[in-house]
């Protein structure tokens, strides 16, 4: 037998069922605050991702030659072709430009629990305004995204990274070094670089301080007020102290992050519990255009797993109406229902198996149907109909516009 390639997963209808429900409710909350949809390519020049993506990432990229000998790779992340997309088609639009998307993305990764080959982002990005209340706006978003999914046990981290830097050019850290303690810092480890600096023991006072506390250990007043004015703008949304932590070992893995970034972290996944990051960030001079962006990434997979350690769960599937024709006699009129019902929105399915009355009802239990109907060529001469009730198992009878008008009731 043929398995899956390792790293990737089969999704089931009820799998679908969830993500579909999930999805929903982020594009419903990104439309409500304005963002419009996008897509990108699955794959693009390598060179697009080795520029600026950082270590973590380049390193993981499915890249290969196409059959003209162009460097082509898998997207791992959608933000690098989001600008491409904006230098090419969109410079020319009205700022603010509110952008969001949705799709798969590659990374040749260990795979775990939570951590895929194959795995889907939903992320947004925000073009044009680099002031604490655009900041604010971005993280809002990424918070009423999560708070709209139903997950409550999660948790929100701020950071700037301009102080981080300041810090680090205080003590005469230059260019590559900064990048390296970035991503030591972005690992958990800074142990693995400790020994090349004086100040680890400092640092990791810093990464554990309080607003007041950085404030004492670095001076970089600038940084500090932008982000406060980030936080007393989230207040005015009503997300207040108690929804987040001022974290400064927040810094995010990729190398064009600036300024306010942030993380969602939920607890009950362990290792991989990283949901969402996100924040300011500056790509523009890939392609030649000077553009502020702020953006985030949720990990759709990953949230899901932790919607369900929460124990949300979306609604079941519950299909409305199973027709149940018996003898040929009946098609013309059961077929003319099937599609009036469909025709309406309304979730309508037909025995196609010819069982006999006992096994179809049997099938549309197991279904989930909320009605079934037998049309036997009496039903058709007389046109009455025997509509069961699935759940109660009551049975009416009715004509067809009073059976339709019954399962309309049940379409929202
Ligand atoms: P991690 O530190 O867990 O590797 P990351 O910093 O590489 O995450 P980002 O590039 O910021 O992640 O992507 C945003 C989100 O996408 C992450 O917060 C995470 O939820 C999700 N994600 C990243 N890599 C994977 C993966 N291999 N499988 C599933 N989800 C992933
Ligand atoms: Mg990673």
């Amino acid at each position: 037998m043929i398995e899956r390639p390792r790293g990737t997963r089969d999704l089931l209808p009820e799998d679908m069922h969830t993500r579909n429900r999930f999805e929903e409710t982020l594009r419903r909350t990104c439309t409500n605050f304005g963002y419009r949809e996008i897509l990108t390519p699955t794959f693009e020049h390598t060179k697009l991702f080795t520029e600026k993506s950082g270590p973590s990432i380049v390193e993981d990229l499915y890249a290969f030659k196409d059959k003209s000998g162009r460097e082509i790779a898998l997207r791992p992340e959608f933000t690098a072709s989001v600008m491409r997309m904006y230098a090419q088609s969109l410079r020319e639009r009205p700022k603010p430009l509110k952008l969001f998307y949705f799709g798969p993305n590659f990374r040749y990764e260990r795979p775990q629990a939570g951590r895929y080959r194959e795995f889907w982002q939903f992320g947004t990005e925000l073009m044009g305004p680099d002031t604490p209340r655009a900041d604010a706006e971005n993280i809002a978003l990424a918070y009423s995204c999560m708070r709209n999914s139903g997950l409550r046990d999660f948790q929100l981290k701020i950071s700037h990274l301009g102080i981080l830097e300041t810090y680090l050019r205080e003590k005469n850290v230059a260019g590559g070094d900064v990048r390296k303690i970035y991503h030591a810092i972005d690992r958990g480890n800074i142990e693995e670089i400790a020994s090349g600096y004086g100040f680890m023991d400092e640092l990791r006072m810093l990464l554990s301080a309080d607003m007041e506390g950085m404030r004492d250990m670095v001076d970089d007043t600038r940084s500090m007020d932008h982000l406060q004015h980030v936080l007393n703008t989230l207040e005015l949304y009503g997300i207040n102290g108690e929804c987040y932590t001022v974290d400064l070992s927040t810094v995010r893995g990729l190398d064009y992050y600036k300024g306010v970034v942030f993380e969602m972290e939920a607890e009950s996944l362990g290792a991989e519990k990283q949901i969402c990051g996100g924040g300011d960030y500056s790509l523009g001079d890939l392609f030649g255009v000077d553009i502020s962006s702020k953006g985030f990434a949720i990990g759709f997979d990953r949230t899901l797993l932790a919607l369900e350690k929460d124990s949300v769960s979306y609604h079941e599937w519950e299909p409305t109406c199973y027709l149940i024709p018996l003898g040929e006699g009946s098609m013309p009129f059961t077929y003319e229902l099937l599609n009036t019902l469909r025709g309406k929105g309304i979730i309508a399915d037909i025995e196609l198996m010819e069982r006999g009355v006992g096994k179809a009802l049997a099938y549309a239990d197991r279904m989930n149907f909320r009605y079934s109907v037998i049309i036997g060529e009496k039903e058709v001469e007389e046109g009455i109909l025997t509509v069961k009730n699935m759940r109660s198992g009551e049975q009416m009878t009715m004509d067809k516009e009073e059976l339709v008008a019954e399962l309309e009731k049940h379409e929202s």
